[in-house]
């Protein structure tokens, strides 16, 4: 046994007993941040949870970026953000949420590689517990040996498995009402930008659901790829899409930009180049909160084989380019403020369906208080929300004139 596999198992059999969850199963644990701490420990790195009663969890290390992950089972990690807690220099990120349905997860990026010198959960006398982990510094071919880049999975809460790559789907030909999976961007432990209360994750959620009753009395039939605050990697973001027979994936984020003045809504098709530094950044950080979350990024074009790649260049791209048009055309015709340059183009892993036409829309920039006065405003989001209605209309009978012609 491994050194790595010798703590894995150390720590899986801290589960805590019926004993001391059954005082109370019903009232979720708390992290009290106040009285947790990140801190330098020797030359390793100490982390106090403070958390209102005993939750059964687990930890474990990942590389390829060197981090801690501890797994609880649940946390309700409340209003409190990770800036809040006294952090050692040598834990370089803190993020920490809803991982999914019934578990909520705590990941530390690491300056390098570590080892879990130990792990106890200690419970007080009012039944209030405090969750202890020591990091040790490790040498880095043992570090690398020991430890995965992706999340051991525990059958009870695997993620549903990526749908196997299978006949293209047909094209939409309008005879069957337009199928569009929304996409709210990030959730759960990545809460994607903040700006003050605002956060993105749960903006674009509640636009998502704005914007379905919007397509559904339109006549066409929606699916969210999360319904709720979770966590969702971006390659089950295109396994539901593909589940659901979507027509079209429209990914949807308000994203903060520190880099020049993003204001207006943003279009963004898949390119291998980014169109500019800022769009590059965009895609590089959406792909580091699947990272960060513990998802392990490598091998995940593997799955798509070539023949489904050259259908995308030749026949799904141009829909794609033809479905940004519209939705540029139809939201500036509703007056709704777009950017400056609002098509661009970067490699955002979630846009990688072959035979879905993806777009991503920025449907503004939380970094611009103007763009946030607009989010904010119900009757300024129910005109775009019905600006894309109106483009994914003009986009369908042309997209099913196009499909009818190739087949002749
Ligand atoms: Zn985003």
């Amino acid at each position: 046994m491994g050194i790595r596999a010798i703590a894995l198992h150390l720590l899986l059999s801290l589960w805590i007993g019926q004993s001391a969850l059954a005082d109370d199963l019903s009232a979720l644990a708390r992290l009290d941040p106040a009285a947790s701490r990140v801190v330098d420990d020797g030359a390793g790195i100490a982390i106090d949870l403070a958390i209102s009663q005993a939750v059964p969890y687990r930890a474990f290390l990942l590389a390829d970026p060197p981090r801690l992950v501890a797994d609880f089972s649940v946390v309700e990690f409340g209003p409190s953000r990770p800036a809040s807690l006294d952090r050692s220099a040598r834990v370089t990120s803190l993020g920490w949420g809803p991982i999914r349905e019934g578990w909520s997860r705590l990941v530390a990026g690491l300056d390098g590689p570590y080892r879990i010198a130990s792990a106890e959960e200690r419970v007080g006398e009012t039944g209030e517990a405090e969750i202890r982990l020591r990091l040790a510094p490790e040498a880095a071919d043992r570090f690398a040996a020991n430890t995965r880049s992706g999340v051991p999975e525990v059958a009870r809460w695997a993620l549903p498995e990526p749908v196997a790559v299978e006949a293209p789907k047909r094209r939409q030909t309008g005879a069957e009402p337009l199928v569009v999976v929304l996409d709210p961007g990030h959730g759960g432990i990545d809460p994607g930008a903040e700006a003050g209360e605002v956060v993105e994750a749960e903006l674009m959620l509640g636009f998502a659901r704005e914007l379905a009753e919007v397509l559904r009395r339109g006549g066409m039939e929606v699916a969210l790829t999360r319904e709720e605050d979770v966590f969702v990697p971006l390659e089950t973001r295109i396994s539901v899409a593909r589940a659901a027979g979507a027509d079209v994936f429209l990914s949807l984020h308000a994203d903060a930009l520190a880099e020049g003045e993003a204001t207006g809504a943003t279009v963004y098709l898949l390119a291998d180049a980014a169109s500019d530094n800022a769009s590059a950044q965009l895609a590089e950080r959406h792909d580091r909160a699947d990272l960060l979350a513990g998802v392990d990024l490598a091998g995940q074009d593997d799955m798509v084989a070539a023949v489904m790649m050259e259908m995308a260049r030749i026949e799904t791209r141009p829909r794609a380019d033809r479905l940004a048009g519209a939705l540029v055309t139809a939201i500036k015709a509703s007056g709704g403020r777009m950017h400056r340059h609002p098509i661009q183009e970067a490699a955002f892993s979630v846009l990688k369906s072959p035979d879905i036409p993806s777009i991503l829309l920025e449907v503004g920039f939380l970094s611009s208080e103007a763009d946030r006065r607009r989010l904010a405003d119900p009757v300024w989001r129910a005109g775009f929300q019905e600006a894309i209605l109106a483009a994914l209309r003009a986009w369908a009978v042309a997209d099913a004139a196009e499909a009818r012609l190739i087949r002749q």
